[in-house]
């Protein structure tokens, strides 16, 4: 039987592949010290856990609106706006999802149409389900390089030549998967210069790690002027309460809510109705379990790029937000004699059983950037001493004998 061109060149997140590949040597018996997986190594908070218990316990089992249960969209408004400077974000502009990652597609098929040669201008290096969901949305993917010169954030000259009457929609990532890259105030100022000059063109920020930025207060792009009604804001419950697998996005957009809603009454119907639940006290109650992990990620960022940066032929920008690093390692792979970053990466895992990921799996390499991969760092100390230690002995072993 036939598959449909849409459904046979549909990508992947290779973050998934990798971890396969990496379970299987595990299941072999293989010591395997993993930075792959980009989520918190910490349960959700007690308090979280008993909300959904609570939920559980009181009935809490049916179907909730599409766009999710009134208070959580209250507390998700309030949240959204009280961390972007009080924007006017009301509760009938939030509407929840199973996951932040559903809005990208929606986002796509909300503001392009199939075939019509729309464009949608994305972050490369990026999270690969932008490219993924742009083609399968038949819309034009087009990326935008980041440069390890500017901490892993894009030239806005290059902006402006990117964009053209075809462009619907741009996504930023801020702080940035898999660079741990950010764009602050004065780089989205001129990212929202050149956007006043381009009406047609939809903003989709992609703020998820919003909570996890290390350079003082978080900034978005809605806060800027005329910036917020054309501006898809998306964070979630995933990263900040550790709570990647009870898929709880949120989105605010005051045009867009309404369509969103619609794709979900298509698409799940809701998000978990616990979920939702656990999510309001995840956002009304206590921080301080959040808290805790921002400052263990922030101890971990600082101990694994000091110890990246003294491993022979291998550099590390010291990323401002997120749980990612994004090592060169251009000269450790000309040393080993590894022809690129995947195969770096591959005889890491097989010969030093260390897993990472390549920065091909985050879409085509930059053209002058070099070779890197992606450690994420939501691992232990010990995992990080270790893990980072393997790495400099593999590369000084088979450096003597390349
Ligand atoms: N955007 C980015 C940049 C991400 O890294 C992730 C998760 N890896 C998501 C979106 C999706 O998160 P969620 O669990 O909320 O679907």
């Amino acid at each position: 039987m036939k598959l449909s061109r849409r459904a046979a060149s549909l990508g992947t997140e290779n973050a998934f592949v990798v971890l396969a590949e990496v379970n299987a040597l595990l299941r072999q018996g293989r010591d395997i010290i993993s930075f792959c997986i980009g989520q918190p190594d910490f349960p959700a908070p007690l308090n979280v856990q008993e909300a959904a218990v609570r939920a559980v316990r009181e009935g809490k089992h049916g179907y909730t609106p599409s766009a999710g249960i009134d208070p959580l969209r209250e507390a998700a408004a309030k949240y959204l706006a009280g961390m972007r400077g009080g924007l006017p974000i009301r509760p009938q502009d939030v509407v929840v999802g199973a996951g932040a990652k559903p809005f990208i597609a929606y986002a796509i098929l909300s503001t392009t149409d199939h075939g019509a040669g729309d464009e949608v201008i994305y972050p490369n290096p990026g999270f690969p389900i932008y490219e993924s969901q742009i083609v399968a949305c038949g819309a034009v993917p087009v990326p935008i390089h980041l440069h390890e010169a500017y901490d892993f954030a894009f030239d806005p000259a290059e902006l402006e030549k990117l964009i053209t009457p075809r462009t619907r929609l741009l996504i930023l990532n801020y702080p940035h998967n898999p660079t741990g890259g950010l764009l602050g105030r004065r780089a989205l100022e001129a990212i929202a210069a050149i956007l006043r000059r381009h009406p047609q063109v939809w903003v989709y920020a992609d703020e998820i790690y919003s909570r996890l930025c290390y350079t003082g207060e978080f900034f978005s792009i809605a806060q800027l002027p005329g910036m917020y009604e054309r501006t898809i804001i998306s964070d979630g419950a995933s990263k900040t309460w550790a709570m990647t697998g009870w898929r709880i996005g949120f989105t605010a957009n005051p045009v867009l809510a309404p369509v969103f809603t619609r794709w979900i009454t298509n698409t799940d119907s809701c998000a978990s109705q616990i979920s939702q639940w656990a999510a309001v006290e995840a956002i009304n109650g206590p921080q301080d379990a959040a808290d805790a992990m921002k400052q263990s990620f922030l101890e971990r960022r600082d101990l694994i790029v000091g110890l990246l940066n003294g491993v022979p032929g291998v550099s590390c920008r010291l990323p401002g937000g997120a749980f990612y690093a994004w090592p060169n390692v251009t000269e450790a792979c000309r040393r080993i004699g590894a022809a690129d970053s995947e195969v770096f990466r591959q005889r890491l895992l097989h010969e030093a059983g260390v897993a990472l990921l390549a920065d091909i799996h985050f879409g085509a390499r930059v053209p002058g950037e070099g070779q890197h991969v992606r450690f994420s760092y939501a691992a232990s100390s010990q995992a990080i001493e270790k893990g980072v230690a393997r790495m400099a002995d593999f590369i000084l072993k088979n450096a003597r004998a390349a």
